[in-house]
């Protein structure tokens, strides 16, 4: 992706970043790649076929191969085994919202490296430059069939999803935004967890988005969380795991520690299916699993149930 492809992407109608799919002069592959193999000079040196990169690509679950602009017209998802292939925040959000009513709020917010920490600087300007994010969260208000919400969306490919300061308060003043204008939040959850190199002024914004959360729900007001995979530590043990109604994607990995920490701490062998959605629904945590094609019509349907006040202008 060159640098002008990039910049026409932070105008939202970007690919996402999320699979780092490129756009390039590449070939389309041969029709017979048999008549490639015979045709190789004796001596020459074997080379693979290599997949053009940018063009298709290659499911992690059946290994089948996706036309890119199929996998993108089809929200991510594996054409042949409907595997969720990590959706970017700007996607997810298009996919929610209805077009052209999204508001985006603090778009420019970034980082300050208080802890000075070794090359944090450098990493947030490569992320910022790999996503055209300025960090891993994408809060505003749009409309929502007909109601309208105040919606926040994680993006796992800036630096894993991590929770610092700003993701903190982004989200923090989305709720507290919520709140005022008596908006029902929702909040697409794709996390590592508390961003380290933010030491502790990460881990504070687990108490201050629960906080206005606790806010929002003393005014009676809802909040869906939707947990995407991977939804993991300190996100997950803060504002992930107290929405009003807990939904996730198929399969989405959902946990504290990972599961060799646990296996390792606990010493024992961890059951099948150990932190993944189902496994978490069927004991109760997770009230639902939403495919990702149904997720904008299901949570139209939840908002009906519990009345979101503020219905859409348009
Ligand atoms: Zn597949």
């Amino acid at each position: 992706m060159n640098k002008e492809q990039r910049e026409s992407g932070a105008a939202f109608s970007a690919k996402n970043a999320g699979a780092e799919a490129k756009e390039s002069v590449v070939t389309p592959p041969q029709q017979s790649s048999e008549t490639q193999l015979y045709r190789r000079p004796v001596g020459a040196t074997p080379r693979r076929r290599a997949i053009p990169e940018g063009l298709w690509t290659k499911c992690r679950r059946c290994g089948e191969l996706i036309f890119d602009k199929e996998l993108e017209a089809n929200l991510k998802i594996c054409t042949h085994c409907e595997y969720l292939f990590p959706l970017g925040a700007k996607d997810r959000i298009r996919s929610i919202v209805e077009a052209g009513t999204f508001v985006e709020m603090d778009e420019e917010m970034t980082s300050v490296d208080v802890l000075e920490f070794p090359d944090y600087p450098n990493k947030l300007k490569k992320n910022q430059e790999k996503t055209g994010m300025k960090d891993a969260v994408i809060t505003g208000v749009g409309d929502l069939l007909h109601h309208k919400i105040a919606i926040a969306v994680m993006d796992f490919s800036f630096n894993g999803g991590s929770m610092g300061s700003v993701v903190g308060e982004k989200l923090t003043r989305l709720i507290e935004r919520g709140t005022k204008e008596r908006l029902p939040v929702i909040i697409f959850a794709s996390s590592g967890g508390a961003r380290m190199y933010e030491g502790m002024f990460s881990l504070m914004q687990m108490a201050k988005t629960c906080g206005a959360l606790a806010y929002h729900g003393k005014e009676r007001l809802a909040f869906i969380s939707v947990l995407t995979d991977p939804t993991m530590a300190g996100v997950m043990a803060s504002f992930a795991s107290v929405g009003d109604l807990i939904l996730a994607e198929p399969s989405a990995r959902i946990g504290f520690a990972g599961p060799r920490v646990i296996r390792d701490t606990t010493q024992s062998d961890l059951p099948e299916g150990f932190q993944t959605a189902e496994f978490l629904e069927q004991r109760g945590l997770i009230d639902a699993i939403v495919p990702r094609k149904e997720m904008k019509d299901r949570l139209a349907y939840y908002l009906d149930f519990v009345g979101s006040q503020n219905k859409a202008t348009a």
